[in-house]
């Protein structure tokens, strides 16, 4: 997946302190894709939640094979890439050729530079999924490029609530995927009409609604929206007349500045443009490889400004 700045996100700020139900904005991604993707992170009102700082959320849709996102770097950070339906096959620069099925987890930890490129499979009826990032902290983001693969994660079905845990630690399960911060990431689906979700009073929360309209402590949260959860609570209430299904994304705050810009994190205006002229002048530090794509996606023209972390 691949970011496009614009103005929300230069904008945006941490401005949520309470409970707030954000609204997903369409975007566009910057290959041929067909299908809409809707971006709830980063928000004009709220840039990360703990280490967690993009949230791409797509389908469901029939289009299953309308997912093409040809070879493009990412540096500082981790992508999560997880489905609900569908196939998609990852390609990156280390060699590495792996379809994802639902339900497992590709988890592509960028460090100081990788490419990748995904294409999105035939599949039974549909395709639905999300793209996550998580960034890197300062001490660990300058490491080597890594990709992991899990097709068995840790899994409680307990009174009609099916969870499973993809990163970090939740109730008594725990994740085997690499993370650098303190953070989570699960999926709930539920056929009764009540969840409660144990959290980390240390942690912020988001929870994105892949499914029916539910209510998070008497806030109406509609299909791709995603409610912010503050610090400082240890439990919270889904509520809802239907299934509830649901991705729990939540981490100790970040606590330093990043810079984000295109598919690259830095601290630096310096870095990032480093890091576009790396990849633009096909440095080989970041290996070509081979894909059915045949489409490399150039960094765009930086911005007339001087980029700064926030
Ligand atoms: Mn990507």
């Amino acid at each position: 997946m691949s970011i496009r700045i614009d103005k929300d996100e230069i904008d945006s700020e941490n401005e949520c302190t309470g409970f707030e139900v954000l609204k997903p904005r369409v975007v566009k991604l910057t290959s041929r894709t067909e299908v809409d993707v809707r971006r709830t992170l980063p928000h004009k009102q709220l840039r990360m939640i703990g280490a967690w700082c993009f949230v791409d959320h797509y389908g469901p849709t029939t289009q299953v094979t309308g997912m093409t996102i040809g070879a493009h770097p990412h540096m500082g950070l981790q992508t999560v890439t997880w489905l609900f339906d569908g196939r998609i096959m990852h390609n990156d620069s280390l060699g590495t050729h792996q379809e994802i099925n639902p339900a497992q987890l590709n988890l592509m930890t960028a460090g100081r530079g990788i490419a990748h490129s995904e294409q999105s499979l035939e599949a039974e009826a549909t395709m639905h999924g999300v793209q996550l990032w998580i960034a890197l902290p300062d001490k660990s983001r300058n490491i080597a490029p890594l990709f992991e693969h899990f097709s068995q994660l840790p899994t409680s079905s307990k009174d009609g609530v099916n969870t499973k845990v993809f990163v970090g630690q939740y109730q008594d399960l725990n994740s085997p995927a690499k993370i650098f911060s303190d953070l989570v990431g699960v999926e709930i689906k539920s056929y009764s009409e009540k969840v409660n979700l144990d959290l980390n009073p240390g942690f912020e929360y988001g929870v994105l609604n892949v499914g029916p309209e539910f209510e998070v402590n008497g806030h109406k949260v509609g299909f791709g929206d995603l409610v912010y959860i503050p610090l400082g609570q240890t439990n919270s209430q889904v509520s809802s007349q239907e299934n509830i299904h649901l991705l729990l994304l939540g981490g100790r705050p970040f606590g330093e500045k990043i810079l984000m810009w295109w598919n690259f994190i830095g601290r630096t205006h310096e870095e990032i443009v480093a890091a576009r002229q790396l990849w633009n002048s096909h440095d080989q530090s970041i290996p070509d490889f081979d894909d059915q794509i045949k489409q490399r996606i150039p960094a765009p023209d930086l911005p007339n400004l001087r980029l700064n972390p926030r």
